[in-house]
């Protein structure tokens, strides 16, 4: 059976391509055999048209959902092509790349890849947890200099300011994919947007009694506040929806569908404070052509439309375009 990913092209407001594909997270059966297919009309900058599918072994639908995404991402493309390596799986990922690119086939396999990966082609993965691990791989195979791993890297800085001595402290940290709920922190209620969401993550919280950490002035454990900024956006800004939850019976975790609206672009101003510091600013913008629902979409990346070094423009927002890719 034949199963084609959907694919909802718009023009964005700032002539950014959106690609937007949608996975059911869990009404699809496991090792049900089937041949994957991606159709999409156009991409990027380049306007390339795309027209190869990814053969599915069995269960590796997030492989190919995540090969697809890169793919059709040229930073991502152009820095897996680059990649000077005799490693087996550096070298089939690229040669896959070069068929996808090439058309010859309709339908690529990835049975190369995935044995060069030892990957059980029987297993449903975390897409999430195989983005990372296989980008850890990849960077594995580069020096410091332009590599997979820059792309996506999310330098935030949590801040903490004890109650008792006020010293304030920081610390860089980096992501590569930040978690977001879907729920409110007792659960209670369901987050309607994305956006709501990466406001909660970025909102000062106190830690206190059990959760206190400790201060190294103080010498004691304090009730502290903390939060978390972002110091450097990145080229692909990835967030993780946290879809789940921990089961009635308290034993297992299990998938959540609560309904969220994904906004087509985000966008991040320098604070008039801290020069080190990108504010995330929410739009008021409730016209349905600017968002998309979804009760499954679950690893979302934007693609930011200029690298020109607006990290040091104070002038300019940086706007980051958004592409959905989720997983079975
Ligand atoms: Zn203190």
């Amino acid at each position: 059976m034949m199963w084609w990913v959907s694919l909802i092209q718009r023009a964005a407001k700032y002539s950014i391509t959106i690609i937007w594909w949608i996975f059911r997270f869990s009404t699809w059966p496991l090792y049900r055999f089937f041949s994957f297919a991606v159709r999409i009309g156009s991409i990027g900058p380049s306007g390339n048209t795309v027209s190869v599918g990814l053969i599915n072994q069995g269960a590796t639908c997030f492989l190919n959902t995540l090969l697809q995404t890169w793919f059709l991402t040229p930073e991502v493309k152009q820095s897996i092509y680059k990649l000077n390596s005799n490693v087996a799986f550096v070298h089939e990922l690229q040669s896959l790349f070069n068929k996808l690119e090439s058309k010859e086939e309709k339908y690529v396999r990835t049975n190369e890849l995935t044995m060069s990966l030892q990957l059980n082609v029987f297993k449903q993965l975390d897409i999430e947890e195989f983005f990372r691990n296989l980008i850890n791989k990849l960077n594995a195979e580069v020096g410091q200099g332009d590599n997979i791993l820059k792309l996506y890297q999310i330098t935030m800085v949590q801040s903490m300011k004890c109650s008792v001595c006020e010293e304030p402290v920081t610390e860089d940290c980096f992501f590569l994919d930040l978690p977001l709920s879907i729920l409110s922190p007792d659960s209670s209620s369901e987050i309607k947007s994305l956006e709501e969401s990466l406001k909660m993550f970025l909102e000062a919280v106190t830690l206190d009694y059990d959760n206190a950490p400790y201060c190294d002035t103080c010498n004691k454990k304090t009730k502290t506040k903390t939060r978390y900024y972002f110091k450097q956006l990145p080229q692909l800004l990835t967030f993780q929806l946290k879809r789940f939850g921990i089961a009635s019976n308290g034993k297992h975790y299990q998938k959540i569908h609560p309904q969220i609206s994904i906004p087509l672009t985000l966008q991040f101003n320098k604070s008039m404070d801290n020069a080190n510091e990108w504010c995330f600013k929410p739009t008021t913008a409730k016209k349905k052509e600017n968002s998309f629902r979804s009760k499954t979409a679950y690893l979302i990346m934007y693609r930011r439309e200029s690298s020109e070094n607006q990290d040091n423009d104070s002038q300019n927002c940086p706007l980051i375009s958004g592409a959905d890719a989720g997983y079975r």
